[in-house]
């Protein structure tokens, strides 16, 4: 589905502007790629951008943008979004599924998923179901129903470009080489905050403490799960559905310097990497412009910042949402659905006091025991399992004494 030498023709641009919606146009993802929309003028049109509740950032985006559409899933905050487009053409939605209509948005040529969060699944359905490219960041979307998403893109001949930096560099390695010589794929994790950290030391940490990346400026949620290495327990799955590679031949290596982005070991023994600066207005820039090359002014990378790039083993058994993420994987049905929805719960929980570090693990380590085996495949069925895990991970949060802060 992603192989570069064999996608849907109908990835290839149009030769004007890019025709292109944002899902979660106000977030991390979101505002780079309008900074890449931006230092490319004429190469791209933003058709639709849409927001949950930042109402204020929303309004900026669309009077520079100008888009046809833009939605705000927080219905509350509708009449001053429409208030202050008022006497502009553009049209003003509200509530999840303006998502799908947003999704769906004649005028895209492409849409970049960049909601977090299993809130991206319905979406990226609608996106499919119109024959859009995708341009996903949403990983969580491919985690919650891998099997069904591949199916349905093959099905719509819809080709999914990675945004995330691991699957990105994959992709890229994997420009020009057949299927059959992939031996493995490896991504890179920096180790988060916490790298090196023991069971014991990670009993003890602050909400602020694993807020802070040592490479990235992201999203709430994704840097706490990279703290956590849950964010890459989503990657591997993400890779699994993404490259059609089992979880026995993905690997994941701690590189702490994140420049290195993700390796491909072929048949040979050969290893293609892909390297270049943190920085994620280049992985959104390769999939929004992709099969084309777009220059920019972005900051390069230097060998004399970087004398050194170091590797280390990733320790799943410390770090345990690793090692569950690739049970998960392994044991296939809805457990990686399970997974991501009791790892959103725990990680909200987390963020919010009321679960400590290590409780996140035991959520994940819970709704895994407990939630019943189900299909891979079927939408309304998993559907329901993120259902299920939600509620009975809240419900094994309020039984948890609250951390001591
Ligand atoms: P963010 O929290 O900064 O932004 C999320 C966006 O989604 C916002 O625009 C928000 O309004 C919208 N949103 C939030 N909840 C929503 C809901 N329930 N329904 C609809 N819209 C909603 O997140 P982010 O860091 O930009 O991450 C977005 C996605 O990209 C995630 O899946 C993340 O894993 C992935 N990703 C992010 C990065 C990064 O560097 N930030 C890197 C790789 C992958
Ligand atoms: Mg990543």
């Amino acid at each position: 589905m992603a192989h570069p030498d064999n996608l849907s023709p109908s990835v290839i641009p149009p030769q004007g502007p890019i025709g292109i919606s944002i899902l979660g146009a106000t977030g991390s993802i979101g505002q780079q790629a309008l900074e890449v929309v931006a230092a490319h003028p004429g190469r791209f049109r933003v058709v639709a951008l849409t927001a949950q509740s930042n109402c204020e950032r929303l309004i900026a985006q669309a009077l520079r943008y100008r888009p046809e559409l833009v939605v705000i899933g927080d219905t509350g905050a509708y009449p001053a979004l429409k208030a202050a487009l008022a006497g502009t053409s553009i049209q003003v939605l509200a509530g999840a599924e303006g998502l799908e209509v947003a999704a769906a948005w004649p005028t895209a040529d492409r849409v970049l998923t960049a909601v977090v969060g299993a809130a991206g699944l319905k979406p990226t359905v609608a996106a499919i179901a119109a024959g859009k490219t995708l341009c996903l960041a949403n990983k969580e979307t491919l985690v919650v129903a891998g099997a069904y998403i591949r199916r349905l893109a093959q099905r719509h001949g819809v080709t999914i470009l990675p945004v995330d930096s691991e699957h990105s560099a994959l992709f890229q390695a994997l420009v020009g080489e057949a299927p059959a010589s992939v031996h493995k794929l490896i991504l890179t994790a920096s180790g988060g905050p916490f790298r090196g950290y023991t069971r014991a030391q990670l009993a003890e940490v602050t909400v602020a403490a694993a807020l802070k990346h040592p490479n990235w400026v992201m999203g709430a949620k994704i840097t706490i799960d990279s703290a956590s290495l849950l964010n890459k327990g989503l990657e591997v799955i993400e890779a699994r559905w993404l490259f059609d590679v089992p979880a026995e031949r993905i690997e994941v290596i701690i590189h702490p310097q994140s420049i290195v982005h993700s390796l491909v070991e072929f048949t040979d023994g050969s290893l293609k990497a892909q390297l270049g600066t943190p920085d994620m207005r280049l992985p959104i820039q390769y999939a929004l412009a992709y099969p084309e090359r777009l220059g920019n002014d972005f900051p390069r990378f230097r060998f004399s910042d970087h004398p050194s790039l170091t590797f280390e083993p990733a320790d799943g058994s410390v770090f345990r949402a690793l090692d569950l993420a690739f049970a998960a994987l392994g044991a296939g049905g809805n457990r990686p659905c399970v997974f991501n929805a009791a790892g959103e719960v725990a990680n909200a929980a987390f963020r919010a006091g009321r679960l400590p570090f290590l409780g996140m693990y035991h959520a994940l380590e819970h709704a895994l025991a407990t939630v019943p085996q189900g299909p891979e495949d079927e939408l309304e069925a998993l559907v329901a399992a993120d259902a299920e895990t939600r509620a009975l991970t809240e419900a094994f949060v309020a039984r948890q004494p609250q951390p001591v802060s």
